[in-house]
């Protein structure tokens, strides 16, 4: 059974994405899954190409650091073709309204007087992400429900209307793991993409970059609860009640996450020092989607009436 799920190059990976993540992936998926970094989508707002490249280079060696198998790992844009192709299979299988309702769209291109068109239909490529791997599962938060609701209409629509293409896959929602708020606001998750990154500890933060930070967290009850659960999630065990001592509560948290972030961050390092290898992995992940998907989309390309 496949599994897929996906990482977006919008900013730097940080502790959330690693605790409430990529660790998850490394410790649960089998080499049937497929984790891949969605550079694709990360074009659906204006974008630097140069940062893009680079984020998804050093995204796609933070997923194999983690010790994700590399044969479920791939880069999107490394089956762009394949992708674009059924893409417009499935843009040709969805309605207007169907996008249209969407209630990410609605909220990202709320009070915005110009979206790119890609905001509105990055849904139906995410169809496709889904589709084109024969995936079972897709393990999503709340927020990304709709979407995967979307990706099973087109399924079962295009099923019965040409003929057996797709799986029709199903969303899970994991029981709720960790989510880690941002240390200088605790009301917010931590996030890639937040305007202010003082909060927001990197897997590629050096250790004293990561002292610091722990160190300016906000002693408020949201963020001494944020505090004592990132230590329970990187210690695997119940903390001392540290109360009363807030400033060794600190200390401890900031050790534990560097010791977490330890070998991630070196073996990320290491790959980024070994473009060679990097590129080898890489290619190897993307032949193997590319062959997984290919009798897919020829499927679905004779069955729509092309080629
Ligand atoms: P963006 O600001 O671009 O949305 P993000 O940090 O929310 O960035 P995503 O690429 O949306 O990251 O999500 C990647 C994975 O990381 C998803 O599985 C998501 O559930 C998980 N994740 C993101 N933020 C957190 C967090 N603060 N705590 C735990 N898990 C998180
Ligand atoms: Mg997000």
């Amino acid at each position: 059974m496949i599994r897929l799920s996906a990482i977006t190059p919008s900013g730097q990976v940080h502790l959330g994405n690693y605790l409430g993540a990529l660790r998850t992936w490394a410790r649960e998926g089998t080499d049937e899954d497929v984790y891949f970094i969605s550079d694709l989508h990360a074009m659906t707002s204006s974008h630097n190409p140069q940062r893009l490249r680079s984020l998804t280079r050093e995204q796609f060696a933070v997923l194999i650091a983690s010790g994700i198998a590399p044969e479920s790992t791939c880069v999107q844009s490394d089956l762009i073709r394949e992708l674009g192709a059924l893409n417009w299979v499935l843009e040709c299988t969805c309605t207007y309204g169907e996008a249209a309702r969407m209630i990410q769209f609605k909220e990202k291109s709320l009070g915005r007087d110009s979206v790119r068109l890609s905001l509105l239909t990055y849904p139906v490529l995410m169809a496709a992400d889904i589709l084109l791997q024969g995936t079972a599962e897709v393990p999503v938060g709340e927020d990304q429900l709709q979407h995967v609701e979307l990706a099973r209409a087109l399924a079962r629509r295009f099923n019965h209307a040409y003929g057996e293409a797709f799986i029709v896959p199903t969303a899970v929602v994991p029981k709720v793991g960790a989510r880690i708020k941002d240390l200088s606001d605790p009301t917010r998750k931590m996030d890639k993409s937040a305007q202010n990154s003082t909060g927001v500890v990197f897997v590629l933060d050096d250790p004293d970059l990561v002292r610091r930070k722990v160190r300016r967290a906000v002693s408020s009850t949201e963020g001494i609860a944020n505090l004592t659960e990132i230590l329970v999630s990187c210690t695997g065990k119940d903390p001392e009640d540290y109360t009363s001592r807030f400033a060794d509560l600190k200390n401890v948290v900031a050790e534990a996450v560097i010791e977490e972030l330890r070998p991630v961050r070196d073996r990320t390092l290491e790959l980024l020092a070994d473009p060679a290898e990097l590129d080898r992995v890489r290619q190897a992940g993307a032949e193997r989607a590319r062959e997984r998907a290919q009798h897919r989309l020829n499927a679905a390309l004779r069955l729509s009436g092309l080629s």
